[in-house]
């Protein structure tokens, strides 16, 4: 297969974690002869500097011609870099929120998964850990509360505020099938999160589900409301395969997801459109503090890289490769400081090295076979 990838590295340790991320990536294209083409595109900081705009048409055209987009991270250090000199809608992140608005992003995915040999960084107790845990959490991304009419005014000397959370059923239909889509290639499992026994919007959430289930009998749907959700997440984190969820209940959910994995350096995420299209990126930000040191955990950039052969390009076999390189390469002891506990037989290794050794470890396993 040919790939037209867009190529984000961004600022701050987004070009490092984005040469490992290549270098991973087209080790495992060799082996299964696929070419990559990719097209290097300018975001936030690096596009400001060049061009004085955090977000070019010019972006956004080559983005859209693109198969999907792999990103590093964008921005800088507020109290230092110039760039948040700028107004805010000059700033380097509105051209992220552009960028994802200009490629209809909808579908926001978090995946949870606590890896075996990074079990002492979990916050939860040992038997949860122990167990261990694999979830993605699928939140929708630009409906809900943080798009509906918003405003304040005042009445008798008060001051009140009112936000609007409206879901069409459309909306709801569009990333429910996102959510069964990838359930299909999991263990087959939906839990739909909502506030149905208060919230209209998550009445018609549960209803719409209900009738997208229908077309997928081999996947089964469960319904959760959010605050059992959210003590579950820490009670038992492994009961959950998909967990889906409109925008504001997703926005806590998977954080608190994050959270209970103990790395952030380890968080892949996706953003999808309505077709195969999506823009992968980790979920943590430039650290601007240990930029151009090669102090960077690229781990959750080259998993992005396995997201985006998985659910752009249905490559399975070659994102599970990426995936089995990752935990082949904790278990023989390598980790970036982020990711150090101090253990016997770590191998504390810099963000280059890293790469390497998950590069050599994708290639590793077509030697074996
Ligand atoms: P951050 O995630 O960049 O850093 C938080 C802490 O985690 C820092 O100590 C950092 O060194 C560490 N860290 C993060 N990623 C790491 C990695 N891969 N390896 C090792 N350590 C890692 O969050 P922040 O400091 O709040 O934000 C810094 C900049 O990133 C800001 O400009 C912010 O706006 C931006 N940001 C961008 C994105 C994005 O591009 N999607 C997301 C979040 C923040």
């Amino acid at each position: 297969m040919k790939i037209q990838l867009g190529c984000i590295a961004g600022d701050g340790i987004g070009p490092e974690i984005i040469r490992e991320a290549r270098k991973v990536l087209d080790k495992t294209a060799a082996r299964f002869g696929h070419e990559i083409v990719y097209d290097d595109l300018l975001l936030g900081g690096a596009s400001i500097d060049a061009h004085g705009v955090p977000l070019t048409e010019e972006t956004i055209t080559r983005a859209k011609d693109a198969d999907a987009v792999l990103m590093g991270s964008i921005g800088g250090d507020a109290n230092t870099s110039p760039w948040y000199k700028l107004s805010p809608d000059k700033r380097p992140e509105a051209g992220l929120l552009g960028i994802r608005k200009a490629l209809g992003l909808f579908a926001n995915l978090r995946p949870a998964f606590l890896y075996d040999a990074l079990k002492e960084a979990c916050p939860l107790k040992q038997s949860a850990a122990d167990t261990g845990f694999d979830l993605i959490i699928v939140r929708e991304l630009t409906g809900g509360l943080y798009f509906g009419e918003r405003h304040t005014r005042e009445e008798n000397g008060q001051r009140i505020a009112t936000d609007t959370l409206v879901y069409s059923e459309a909306e709801i239909r569009r990333i429910a099938v996102k959510a069964f889509e990838i359930a299909r290639v999991r263990r087959k499992l939906v839990t739909s999160v909502d506030k149905a026994n208060v919230l209209d919007s998550s009445r018609l959430w549960r209803a719409v589900t209900e009738e997208v289930a229908k077309d997928y009998p081999d996947v089964t749907l469960q319904h959760m409301l959010v605050d059992n959700c959210a003590m579950q997440l820490v009670a038992n984190p492994a009961q959950f395969d998909v967990v889906l969820t409109e925008n504001m209940f997703g926005d806590i959910l998977s954080d608190e997801a994050s959270m209970i994995t103990g790395s952030i350096g380890m968080l892949p995420s996706a953003s999808l459109n309505e077709t195969k299209f999506g823009l992968y990126e980790p979920s943590h930000g430039s650290a601007p503090d240990i930029a151009g040191q090669d102090k960077a955990n690229p781990l959750a950039t080259i998993l992005s890289a396995a997201m985006l052969l998985r659910y752009s390009f249905d490559l399975q076999e070659e994102a599970d490769a990426i995936e089995a390189a990752v935990v082949k390469t904790l278990a023989e002891g390598y980790r970036t400081a982020d990711i150090a506990s101090g253990a016997e037989g770590e191998r504390v290794v810099g963000c280059t090295a890293m790469g390497d050794a998950v590069a050599n470890n994708t290639g590793g396993k077509s030697n074996e076979q």
